[in-house]
């Protein structure tokens, strides 16, 4: 096979992978400068974060982009008519090895079209991890992207060697995916998470016992739902993505925006993409339910189906609930300082820390960081000049916004309007 071949399969299976952000990724501007293999410029290599917070690069690539399936809202779909491609197992072997020699990445995420089935595909994706941890002694990371209905046995063997394992919901209601992809079964993703999941927990209890126990995807799993294909709401999505990470104790979710790419009448039409502030404010409602103890139904219920896109999450819910304030910032328990908005955690650590020696004011509080803009009007401290309390929601909200520039700014696409 020429060099020439592969850096062609290279460049359709890398583009074709863009469209799976299940590792956060940007492109890379590094380049090619001795004339060898892999000139990462715009070759897939993207980047994504670790559990303990590093920033690793990683080949980006499908094994395939041949597919039996037709989701109406995939661009790998069989139906359509683009140019395909496939790696043997060993190329993508020896790709990830060059790449990681020329230091261009530290990692590998390798998904997949389905050739014949979900397990003649799940078999090769293993056999690229196991070639590179068994044979190279590869100790990079690796992010292997599990085929819907593949058997039990192969997903054991994937996470003996993957650090993460992920299946994609795609369409986040089973009304959504009966419409857009038919021949796809919601319980064909549901039974490789619950195999993942258990075998998780079976070897962390093990490894407690016995020290030389495998890890067994010690990144965890995670999934991405495809945001506007279908019409679902914010409501809808989030507590779709509550119950994943509950029952099936995901460590991501994450969202990507629906990009047109056909003319289908189930489908939004070409040129209304979902705007990037939608998938920011539904990363921002994750976000409050893991981190800040917000439930799905505080901040989406039947009164609101959907997010405010010109407010962030947490804002939208103290305004509709200003029952709950003025907090007392050197009085208040920590769940009652992270609701504050313009709060995060960190500043709730910092408040926490620092009243126990002083009593705080807007001067200190505007030292620990927190976005007084927002904050000034949900909070009392030891200073004496209050914001005013007279105003309604509505009132509050107006004000903010009039003194916020561009984050705030309306940024609705015509898509949004499509399904209200
Ligand atoms: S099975 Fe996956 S790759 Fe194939 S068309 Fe559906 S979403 Fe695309």
């Amino acid at each position: 096979m020429g060099f020439t071949r592969i850096q062609e399969k290279l460049k359709i299976l890398a583009d074709a992978a863009k469209y799976d952000v299940s590792c956060a990724s940007s492109g890379s501007k590094r380049s090619n400068t001795n004339k060898g293999l892999g000139d990462a410029t715009g070759m897939g290599i993207c980047h994504s974060y670790t559990e303990d917070g590093r920033c690793v690069s990683l080949l980006k690539i499908l094994l395939t982009n041949h597919c039996i399936f037709d989701c109406a809202y995939c661009v790998t779909r069989k139906s359509n008519d683009i140019k395909r491609a496939a790696f043997q197992v060993q190329e993508v072997v020896d790709l990830t090895i060059n790449f990681y020699r020329r230091n261009y990445i530290e990692g590998l995420f390798l998904s997949s079209g389905i050739f014949k089935s979900a397990d003649y595909t799940m078999e090769r994706l293993v056999a690229v991890a196991k070639k590179l941890r068994t044979e190279e002694k590869f100790n990079g990371y690796i992010h292997l992207k599990s085929i819907p209905g593949a058997s039990d046995e192969l997903m054991k063997e994937a996470g003996l060697y993957a650090d993460r394992l992920s299946v994609n919901i795609e369409i986040p209601t089973k009304e959504g995916l009966k419409l857009l992809a038919p021949e796809k079964n919601r319980e064909d993703f549901i039974k490789p998470m619950i195999k993942v999941k258990n075998e998780i927990i079976q070897y962390k209890s093990e490894k407690k016992l016995i020290k030389s126990t495998p890890l067994f995807a010690p990144g965890g799993q995670s999934t991405q739902m495809i945001i506007g294909a279908s019409g679902e709401s914010d409501q809808q999505i989030m507590w779709t993505s509550n119950y994943f990470y509950k029952k099936f104790e995901l460590k991501r979710v994450y969202y990507s925006g629906y990009i047109p790419i056909s003319y289908d009448s189930h489908l939004p039409h070409i040129g209304t993409e979902v705007p990037m502030l939608r998938e920011n404010r539904l990363y921002q409602t994750d976000w409050l339910m893991r981190f800040y103890g917000f439930e799905v139904h505080e901040i989406l219920n039947e009164s609101h189906k959907n997010l405010d896109l010109e407010v962030d999450p947490k804002l939208g819910w103290a305004l509709r609930n200003l029952e709950y304030f003025p907090v007392d910032v050197n009085t208040a328990d920590r769940e009652m300082l992270a609701r504050i908005p313009g709060v995060g955690m960190k500043s709730v650590h910092k408040i926490i820390q620092a009243r126990r020696f002083r009593r705080l004011n807007w001067e200190h509080l505007q030292r620990i960081g927190i976005a007084m803009n927002r904050a000034k009007y949900f909070l009392v401290c030891a200073s004496q000049d209050f914001e005013r309390r007279d105003l309604t929601g509505p009132q509050l909200k107006s004000l903010i916004l009039q003194n916020t520039t561009s984050k705030y700014q309306k940024t609705l696409s015509p898509q949004l309007n499509l399904f209200e």
